[in-house]
Parts: C-alpha cells; sequence; structure tokens
C-alpha cells in the first residue's frame, strides 16, 4: 500500500474473545487513512502481563488496547494515566508519548459520544445496570458530562455499592445503590436507562431482568453490548416506545478516539461502522 507514514504496530493484550471485531475495524480503518500501520490481537495470561509491556516497550509499538482481565493489572506498569483514567481506575487503551506509556480509558467517553447523538446527559437522571468495568467507565464519564442523578443497579451488592461510592465520591453526582432482585422497575422519572451486564452478549435470547411498565417513553435505552446490535433488551425498549441506542457506536467511537490518539490523524468513522457491522455478519 503506498503511504507515506512509516509501519507502526499497535496491539491488543487480552484473552481471545468470541466475536471481538477491533482488529478489523482498526485495519480497515488504517487502510482507508492510507496508513501502512498493523494491529496485532495477542493472546496473554494474567502472568505475562508486565513481560508483554516491556515487549510492547522493546519493540517501539505505538501503544495498544486492553481487555478483560489486564485493565486493572496494567495500571503499575504505566508511567501515567490520564485524569478519568485515574478516576476509574481502568485503562482500556495505552499510548506511547516519547519514550513514556500512558493509560488511557476511551470507553465511556465513546459511549457518551454516542448518547449525545439523541440527547445531552446534562441534567439528567441515569439508571446504571451492572457495575463491572463497563459500567465504570460509563457512570464516571456520563458523570463528568454533567448528569444529574445515578442509581446503579447491580446483583453483586459489594459490587454495587463500590461503585456508587465511586461516582459520588469522584465527581460529585449524587448516586443511590439498589440490589437487584428479580425484575428491576425503573422510577418513572428515569431520563437514560443503560444495561452495562454482560447479559445478551453472542446471546439473543438473553433477556435483562427490567419491568419496562414503568419506563416512560421519553427515555433513552442504551446497551452496552454490541453482538448482537439489537438485543432483546434494546427490542423490549422499543416495543414501550423509547428511542434504543446500540452498542456498535460505543464501540465505533472508542475505537476512534484511541485511533486519533495512536496516530493523530482523523478516522473514517462510516469506515469503521461498516467494518464491524460486515464483521459481526459474517
Ligand atoms: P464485567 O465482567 O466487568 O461486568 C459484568 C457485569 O454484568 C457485572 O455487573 C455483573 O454483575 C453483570 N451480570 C452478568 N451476568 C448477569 C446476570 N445474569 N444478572 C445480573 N447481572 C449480571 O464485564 P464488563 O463490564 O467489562 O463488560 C460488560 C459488557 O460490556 C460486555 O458485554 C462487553 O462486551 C460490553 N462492552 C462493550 C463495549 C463497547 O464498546 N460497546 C466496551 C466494553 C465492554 P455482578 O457484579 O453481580 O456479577
Amino acid at each position: 500500500m503506498p503511504s507515506d507514514q512509516l509501519q507502526q504496530i499497535v496491539c491488543c493484550f487480552g484473552q481471545p474473545v468470541a466475536g471481538n471485531p477491533t482488529q478489523y475495524m482498526m485495519e480497515k480503518a488504517f487502510a482507508r487513512a492510507g496508513l501502512d500501520w498493523r494491529y496485532l490481537t495477542l493472546e496473554v495470561p494474567p502472568e505475562g502481563l508486565a513481560d508483554a509491556v516491556r515487549g510492547l516497550r522493546a519493540m517501539g509499538f505505538q501503544g495498544g488496547n486492553l481487555t478483560i482481565p489486564h485493565k486493572v493489572a496494567v495500571i503499575p506498569l504505566l508511567d501515567r494515566l490520564t485524569p478519568a483514567a485515574e478516576m476509574m481506575g481502568a485503562v482500556n487503551c495505552m499510548i506511547r508519548e516519547g519514550d513514556q506509556l500512558v493509560g488511557e480509558n476511551t470507553d465511556g467517553k465513546g459511549f457518551v459520544q454516542s448518547l449525545r447523538e439523541l440527547l445531552d446527559p446534562a441534567g439528567k437522571k441515569v439508571v446504571l445496570l451492572g457495575a463491572g468495568g463497563a459500567a465504570r467507565a460509563v457512570g464516571i464519564e456520563t458523570a463528568l458530562a454533567g448528569a444529574a442523578q445515578f442509581t446503579v443497579v447491580n446483583r453483586d451488592p459489594g459490587r454495587g455499592e463500590t461503585l456508587a461510592k465511586l461516582i459520588q465520591e469522584k465527581t460529585n453526582v449524587p448516586t443511590a445503590f439498589v440490589a437487584w432482585q428479580g425484575d428491576y422497575a425503573p422510577p418513572p422519572d428515569t431520563d437514560v436507562l443503560i444495561n452495562c451486564t454482560s447479559i445478551g452478549l453472542n446471546d439473543p435470547s438473553g433477556r435483562v431482568p427490567v419491568d419496562f411498565n414503568t419506563v416512560p417513553q421519553t427515555c433513552v435505552v442504551a446497551d452496552v453490548v454490541f453482538n448482537p446490535a439489537e438485543t432483546l433488551f434494546l427490542k423490549a425498549a422499543k416495543a414501550r416506545g423509547c428511542k434504543a441506542l446500540d452498542g456498535l457506536g460505543m464501540l465505533v467511537n472508542q475505537g476512534a478516539i484511541a485511533f486519533r490518539r495512536w496516530t493523530g490523524v482523523e478516522p473514517d468513522t462510516g469506515v469503521m461502522r461498516d467494518a464491524v457491522e460486515e464483521f459481526l455478519e459474517a
């Protein structure tokens, strides 16, 4: 491929995840931008992470992504964190700046960017289902975007309470915790309802236990799960008359933020979205 850019490599350290389209999406975006770059997906066990990061530095990679189980464990191996990654205590993206490796978290920023296409979260009441890594990133960034109030709903009370406390302490946005038992009925004044659990991932019949009868039609209902794009949760939201936001936009936007940080070039997000859809349909 003709290119005036030196070849560079970025990578993803993690466990193999069925149906992860990131490599395909990134390589299509590099090609579109005329960059002779490569994106490698590398299986790294927890005990190999420190060596893998040393290798990334030694080989001069431009950066990388991290998936489960490395998002927290990588922190002491980096030179510094961005303020948002520091608040979340989780990193999904590494960027080489000179001889430094910087930890960033692009998941929540990617989510907020897609949410803004339907609604500005400023002043809104948000219900967050789940308290894992995705919920942490989405919660902190939505709070930083000006949300007025949060309710964190989670099956494991310890994890749920920890996330509610984190959002409140780091962002000063009032945050309540509700233990999830049976079908959860969101408050009737909910503006944004977000599924941040893994229910429905690679499982079109996976049902998120929510009673939609109390959800107002003005509520925007979002799912972070991107495979399938139209989850049962989003189908139920549409049947209720709500606007629905799928997890593909978040996936594309978080990748686009990483792409910009690594390359300094604006990616074609249309090409990225097409690549993800093509990958998931194959
Ligand atoms: P974690 O394992 O960290 O957290 C999973 C969460 O789901 C926990 O809160 C867990 O609850 C909850 N959960 C799982 N099964 C059930 C169940 N049967 N009933 C109730 N709660 C349940 O995962 P992540 O946060 O990293 O990922 C969550 C989802 O987000 C995944 O599907 C992932 O693919 C997606 N994601 C999407 C991105 C995108 O760009 N669109 C980016 C990042 C992630 P508990 O604490 O009780 O166990």
